[in-house]
């Protein structure tokens, strides 16, 4: 995820206006920014790493002349943060500069043949075939337009791109499949970028860009065509939002957005190369011992790996709470441990403090995590980058459902390697975890207003447990920690078989209990500890499988789920409940995108 600008003005310069138009996309990424501008039909570009006032500053962002240009502020997730990886991209003949938001599935492939026919690349990124390509198309006589259609045929992923041509030198063409890109018309000047906030202070008629369309700006015109070149009219619409708005998509808050955004940003998870996963598997394979360790959030995603692993893979694996792992296993690791760590930020400190532990005793280790260059990966044997884009509410919610994305991609594909799956139960696992973004969008469709009610329902408890079994253990623990976090209501996960053995001391009339009861081989044993709860008086709440006959007769509220594999549950499960903390923090009056004593990233141990 990154924040993508362009602006065609009729009458001014654009590098400033590029310059402010990146600021209030910066939300969107910012480990490094570029502008390229056109002038006397040459190109321009000033780029580096590192936030935009600091380059601006070392670089002058304001002094590139031109009245058309387009600029990135980047969130890296092909290639580390740096100078030569900033975006714009442009081609061999530096006419071509391009700024994309999106992953290119096959720029391994697109590179190696284009290397092949003699072009000179300049960065790592996915991004940099796409000029190379428009390049090939302008060399033989295409316009500008026509040569960024043909280029996004041959292109696998998502994508925004904006491009800009130093022989067409009044021309943007932009266009988008699965990364957002809209169109704004003011009255000097035409705009695309990534979200409404970019341009919102020049202009409030937007034209909404739909996958597959390209978009030809100019100073005086938007043309909007589809892949077979076909011309379409677009409806302007007036966007009555504020700047504080827009930012957040419409959204009251960013945790909502964030929630909102799952579908999308596990989508993005799931197109992880295979090669990364491959290596991840290899390494398991070799192992004697395997822990997950990480903290929070990224812990209760450990859990659920470690569920995953025994339940479909057949491997035995622990989830240790990064603070407690130098203590717990001591000097007992060595050479054949794996670690897999899971870090949002990369930079957990308890979790680089549990790394570098076993690092010591030569354990491989393993990363999971949304941030390119962040620490962990310069410490990790080999890492998997989450594809969740900046998560600004400092509670996760689209950072975890990625992480169990990525560690089911994992699963599955140990789980072939050393035989647990056959090639045809493969096949189903993976093309049911392909359709795990469209579940969660329908869950967040249907349950949205539920959650609403619900947490008008409850929002005055103060106490709450959460419970399940086996793997659900873990999404009772982070739906506790979520409500936890966000509105300060005491909340407790704990695995139903346990909470005879003390918890249920606590149970009065009224006090509410949440089960997480998909339909695996724990489903018959947690109708016992729902019955045990209500025989006292508790309120269950109950999020099951939408054929589940039974827990729905014994709930006060049913959140009803689309069935999926037992291994798939914590993704589509979780989602109620992060709307029900939601919820209850804004019933409670609490902002829950800042909830007191907590940071986004925990550097201190
Ligand atoms: N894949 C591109 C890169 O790593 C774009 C990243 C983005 O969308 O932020 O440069």
């Amino acid at each position: 995820m990154c924040g993508i600008i362009g602006i065609a003005s009729n009458n001014q310069k654009v590098a400033s206006l590029l310059r402010e138009c990146l600021k209030r996309l910066e939300y969107r990424g910012y480990d490094s920014v570029g502008i390229t501008t056109i002038y006397n039909s040459t190109l321009h570009t000033k780029k580096d790493k590192g936030k935009i006032d600091e380059i601006h500053k070392k670089l002058n962002f304001d002094s590139l002349p031109g009245h058309v240009g387009i600029g990135h502020t980047r969130w890296a997730t092909h290639g580390a943060p740096s100078k030569h990886n900033a975006h714009p991209h442009t081609d061999c003949t530096e006419k071509i500069a391009v700024v994309h938001n999106g992953i290119i599935e096959n720029f391994l492939e697109l590179r190696r043949q284009l290397e092949k026919e003699g072009h000179v690349f300049r960065s790592e990124t996915d991004s940099e075939v796409i000029s190379h390509l428009i390049e090939n198309y302008v060399k033989r006589g295409y316009n500008l337009a026509d040569a960024v259609r043909e280029t996004l045929k041959q292109l696998k992923g998502s994508y925004a791109i904006a491009v800009i041509y130093a022989d067409e030198p009044n021309k943007i063409v932009c266009a988008r499949k699965d990364s957002p890109l809209v169109i704004g018309i003011g009255e000097k000047a035409v705009y695309c970028a990534s979200d409404i906030p970019a341009f919102l202070p020049m202009t409030n008629r937007v034209i909404f860009l739909n996958d597959g369309e390209i978009a030809v700006l100019t100073p005086y015109s938007v043309t909007v065509q589809n892949l077979n070149g076909e011309i379409l009219t677009k409806e302007v619409k007036v966007i009555n939002w504020t700047a504080e708005m827009a930012q957040k998509g419409g959204f009251p808050h960013f945790i909502l957005k964030e929630i909102h955004e799952q579908p999308r940003a596990i989508k993005d998870t799931l197109r992880v190369r295979p090669e990364y996963v491959n290596v991840f598997v290899e390494n398991l394979m070799k192992a004697n011992r395997i822990y997950f360790v990480a903290a929070g959030t990224s812990y209760h995603a450990g859990l659920t790996g470690a569920y995953m692993f025994s339940n479909l893979a057949k491997t035995y694996s622990q989830a240790i709470i990064a603070s407690e792992f130098p203590e717990l296993v001591g000097e007992t690791l060595d050479e054949n441990a794996v670690i897999i760590a899971i870090t949002q930020s990369g930079e957990t400190a308890d979790t680089l403090n549990a790394v570098r532990h076993a690092a010591k005793y030569g354990a491989k280790i393993l990363a999971i995590t949304n941030v390119l260059g962040s620490s962990i990966t310069r410490i990790a044997h080999h890492t998997i980058y989450m594809q969740a884009g900046p998560e600004i509410g400092v509670v996760a919610t689209k950072t975890f459902t990625t992480q169990l994305a990525t560690l089911a991609l994992i699963t599955i594909n140990l789980a072939k390697q050393n035989g647990s799956l056959a090639e045809t139960e493969t096949k189903q696992l993976l093309s049911e975890l392909y359709q795990i973004p469209q579940k969660v969008k329908e869950i967040i469709e249907v349950h949205e207003e539920k959650a609403k009610t619900m947490a008008e329902r409850y929002y005055l408890k103060s106490n709450f447990y959460f419970l399940g079994r086996g793997i659900s253990t873990a999404t009772a623990l982070e739906g506790a920690l979520k409500l936890k976090e966000i509105s300060y209501i005491h909340a407790e996960g704990y695995p139903a078989g346990e909470s005879k053995h003390g918890p249920i001391a606590l149970i009065e009339p009224g006090y509410p209990c949440v089960f997480i009861a998909p339909p695996d081989e724990t489903h018959k044993h947690i109708i016992g500890n729902i019955m045990e709860m209500k025989a006292r008086g508790a309120e269950i709440i109950a999020v099951v499988d939408q054929k589940d006959q039974k827990v729905p007769q014994l709930a006060d509220v049913t959140f009803k789920i689309p069935s999926t594999f037992p291994i798939f549950s914590p993704i589509t499960y979780i989602i109620p409940l992060q709307l029900f903390s939601y919820y209850v923090a804004v019933k409670r009056g609490v902002d829950p995108d800042k909830p007191r004593n907590l940071a986004k990233s925990v550097t201190v141990m």
